[in-house]
């Protein structure tokens, strides 16, 4: 059975069209299955009906023809009750219609399953056979198995159809809104990989930087080998460990190597053209060759080639050349892609893969820039089309009717004069109308410049993070340079408060020259964990924080992803050290340095539990609600495919987060939140109400949260609260204060639905 499935799934993955897909998977399904019939109903979501988009059995006249009503027929139950209907005699079924035109009289079984795609009903696959006969469990299973296959590759053969028959499209794609925001703008599609023959020769007049750059891509492809052959040496043959093995003796061969060199250096070619030239080169020779093996060695050329083409690609993103702002579209944004791409050349991101508080989105949201994420969609066909995105649905339309443009146009316009609107207060302090003084501070880390330009707007900085200059070099930043760096930062906002994080990477924030392969990244080496696995990177950065706050006094220091009491006394301890080193260098020159505060961010669970015994420890807390919120709830922030239960407003975060408040307060800590709830205008009133008086968010969201905070009466928020979290629902919670913000006609402070 999986062979024939496999036959028929890469049957209708390879064929060239959606007409061709569904021809192959008729026929294939009906010769594996021995029936008498086999077709194909695709649902068409806005006219709600079926249409019969391909048989091996019925009418062929009817292909294309025939459409049946969603709530029609034996094919409309199937999709309504979203359950497999197995039929020994069809005609008799009360919701059974007879439709002359496809010629089904011959037939008296039926069996229909729903092809379903994230909760969605694409269409519905039916089998018949002429003689009255239950179909049996065999049968059953193989169809769910086969259309379980097939569902996300029937919608995107579906999609590229459309692309390709060049219509206008009348439906919108949808996936999942990830940050606020419409634009319209061009297609650049993000491909990682740069094929051998599609790299143009180019000269270089700087040959030095080209050598740099392929010496770089060496090393990255080299560690890239290093760590595949380490997740793949328990599971694989030492056969098949060889081949990592002849790539690396390709990366160190003198032979390949110094010829792309002299290449780059005496005949002064781009470093990808060198590769292209000397590895096609190569290539020539191994093919020509008589020994089997030795032919064979011509694919391992084109592969290493390939990989390090593929970093030389990377490396060249600020070469790109666009005369306006582009959608950046990619399998996968990372957040170092995004941050690498300059701001004023995006005008939105489309990611096949990632989620809501996936760093690349939380990155969006604090660019300002619109972003959908987890849509299924072949990317080939959308270079440079005309799109809109629309991140307040988690909607992308590609080249829409002049009207629906006229819309966005319109929408566009009247999200540029609220955003005035809110700008013209953004200075005013935060403060409700009876009179609760609310700390609002910035997430930083991201951009220095557009940063310090609206420092203004801030108390300060609640959340400086500061992996992101890390995710952006290709080496670890020395501890001079990282002191430079903080200092700028403590300079911009001197006399204000700055909490610097310790690094957290891992989990969706790799570093390019630090590969960590795990199964589970985020269950595994990231924040401070890593950092206390590493003292000399993690004293280096303490160190560098230190020294940058000489004079400045504004700095407070928080660490990542603390899970265990013995993690805040072995920072403690490092912190302790660092601070004597630099105080007795300081203090050579008649200098010093204040000690700073310490604090935890609260993002695993289990610290949840030991907070009295933290206490003594730390200076404060701050609430990671995106981490908090992904291990509370066991749903992977970056995955689109649970981003639906991913819900940082479920009744279980709330209780958490009153709980903390009040434990904090016991204790005399403060108590910040530092996730994106802080910068959800629904977010804010609710921990406003639980005590909550501190809240770091994105640039982008400080002046509407400060507009909506000058509106408020923290008095009205407290029964409101209270009236919601005994209703156990995230929906009814939200429903509560959205009524209360439409009371007050400030509604148009939550994005539009
Ligand atoms: C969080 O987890 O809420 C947080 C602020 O940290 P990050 O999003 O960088 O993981
Ligand atoms: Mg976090």
């Amino acid at each position: 059975m999986l062979t024939t499935l496999r036959q028929i799934v890469e049957g209708v993955t390879q064929a060239p069209s959606l007409h061709d897909a569904m021809n192959v998977l008729v026929r294939q399904t009906r010769s594996a299955m021995q029936v008498d019939c086999c077709t194909v109903y695709l649902a068409e979501s806005q006219r709600r009906r079926y249409r019969l988009v391909a048989t091996d059995g019925l009418a062929l006249e009817a292909v294309g023809k025939v459409t049946l009503p969603y709530d029609e027929g034996l094919v409309g139950l199937v999709g309504r009750r979203e359950e497999l209907l197995n039929l020994a005699d069809a005609a008799s079924h009360p919701n059974f219609k007879y439709l002359p035109e496809v010629a089904e009289d011959d037939f008296n079984s039926f069996l229909g399953v729903p092809i379903m795609q994230q909760r969605q009903v694409l269409g519905v696959l039916v089998v018949q056979q002429a003689d009255s006969r239950q179909f049996d469990e065999s049968d059953e299973s193989f169809l769910v198995t086969l259309v379980a296959q097939l569902a996300a590759r029937i919608l995107h053969a579906e999609m590229k159809g459309m692309l390709h028959a060049d219509q206008q499209w009348r439906r919108s794609l949808k996936g999942v809104a990830a940050s606020s925001g419409v634009a319209i703008a061009r297609a650049w599609v993000w491909r990682p990989k740069m094929e051998l023959e599609h790299v143009a020769p180019k000269q270089s007049d700087d040959p030095e930087l080209q050598l740099e750059l392929f010496n770089q891509a060496v090393l990255q492809v080299q560690l890239d080998l290093d760590a595949t052959a380490l997740r793949f040496r328990e599971s694989v043959s030492q056969d098949s460990m060889a081949i990592f093995e002849i790539y690396q003796h390709l990366l160190t061969d003198p032979a390949f190597i110094q010829q792309i060199e002299a290449e780059i250096v005496r005949e002064k070619w781009s470093a990808a053209s060198a590769v292209r030239r000397v590895s096609e080169r190569f290539i020539q020779q191994f093919q020509a060759m008589s020994d089997s093996y030795l032919r064979e060695r011509a694919v391992d050329v084109r592969d290493v080639a390939q990989r390090l083409l593929s970093h030389l690609a990377h490396s060249q993103i600020d070469e790109f050349d666009f005369d306006e702002p582009v959608v950046l579209l990619a399998e996968e944004v990372t957040a170092s892609l995004l941050a690498e791409v300059p701001r004023e050349r995006l005008a939105a991101m489309i990611s096949l893969r990632g989620a809501v508080n996936s760093h690349a989105a939380i990155l969006a949201r604090a660019m300002g820039i619109p972003a959908v994420m987890g849509l299924e969609l072949p990317l080939a066909g959308l270079e440079q089309r005309l799109l809109v995105v629309d991140g307040n649905r988690g909607e992308l339309l590609v080249e829409p009717t002049q009207s629906v443009l006229d819309e966005y146009r319109q929408l566009i316009r009247q999200a540029k004069a609220m955003d005035d609107r809110l700008g013209a207060e953004s200075h005013l302090p935060s403060e409700t109308l009876d009179g609760a003084r609310i700390s609002v501070l910035l997430n930083a880390g991201l951009n220095l410049e557009s940063e310090s330009a609206m420092r203004d707007m801030a108390d300060g900085i609640g959340l400086y993070r500061t992996e992101i200059p890390f995710m952006l070099h290709d080496s670890f930043p020395s501890e001079q340079e990282q002191t430079l760096r903080y200092r700028e930062v403590l300079a911009n906002f001197s006399g204000r408060p700055v909490c610097m994080r310790t690094l957290d990477i891992g989990g969706d924030k790799p570093l390019p020259y630090f590969p960590i392969v795990e199964d589970n990244p985020f269950l595994g080496w990231r924040g401070i964990r890593l950092t206390l696995d590493h003292p000399e990177l993690f004293l280096a950065q303490l160190k560098a924080m230190l020294r940058a706050s000489e004079s400045h006094d504004n700095l407070s220091i928080m660490l990542p992803m603390v899970g265990s009491l013995s993690e805040v006394q072995a920072a403690r301890r490092l912190l302790d050290q660092a601070w004597l080193e630099v105080s007795e260098e300081l203090g050579r020159k008649g200098s010093s340095v204040r000690y700073p505060m310490l604090g935890a961010m609260i993002e695993v669970p289990s610290i949840l539990y030991i907070l009295p015994e933290l206490a003594p420890y730390v200076d404060f807390w701050s609430v990671g609600t995106n981490d908090l919120t992904q291990y509370l709830l066991a749903v992977d922030r970056n995955n689109s495919r649970v981003a639906g239960l991913y819900d940082a407003f479920h009744p279980a975060v709330m209780r958490v987060l009153q709980q903390i408040v009040g434990t904090a307060n016991g204790h005399g800590k403060t108590v910040s939140i530092c996730g994106e709830l802080a910068g959800d205008p629904l977010g804010v009133l609710i921990l406003m109400a639980m005590g909550y008086r501190t809240f770091s968010m994105n640039l982008n969201n400080i002046a509407r949260v400060k507009y909506l905070i000058r509106r408020v009466k923290l008095a009205d928020l407290y029964p409101l609260l209270e009236m919601g979290l005994h209703q156990g629902s995230s929906a009814a919670l939200k429903g509560l204060f959205t009524g209360y913000l439409e009371q007050l006609g400030l509604n148009d402070l939550l994005p539009p639905k």
